[in-house]
């Protein structure tokens, strides 16, 4: 299995290896111009596709910057770089709990934690 390198493409930041599993789900998705948050880290991925570009990463840090960015390069094409918080941690299906972790954010809903799966 080849297995994706992510990183922050702010500050070259790379996940940690749940949060790694977060992305490479992501990467399978297809989907056009969404914002999809990976958990437990809350990073930040971008899924452009067509005009809005490549997918892109932030970690938690940097996920203003991205956001930021994107509107700023992509802003003009359509309405999916102005989408608001709260985003998905999944697209196209429904949530699986991960560890639940506290971010100290205190702002993140915590629509994704449910009842946790055994493994
Ligand atoms: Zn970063």
């Amino acid at each position: 299995m080849a297995s994706y390198i992510f990183r922050c493409q702010f500050c070259d930041a790379q996940p940690d290896p749940l949060t790694q599993v977060s992305l490479e789900r992501t990467v399978v998705e297809v989907t056009f111009g969404a914002y999809v948050d990976a958990m437990p880290e809350k990073w930040l991925v971008w899924h452009g596709h067509g005009p809005y570009g490549p997918p892109r990463y932030a970690c938690a840090e940097h996920r203003g910057d991205l956001v930021a960015y994107l509107r700023h390069h992509y802003g003009a094409i359509g309405p999916h770089p102005w989408k608001r918080p709260p985003y998905p941690t999944q697209l196209g299906r429904s949530d699986r709990a991960e560890r639940p972790v506290s971010l100290g954010e205190g702002s993140s809903m915590p629509r994704w934690r449910k009842t946790p799966e055994p493994e």
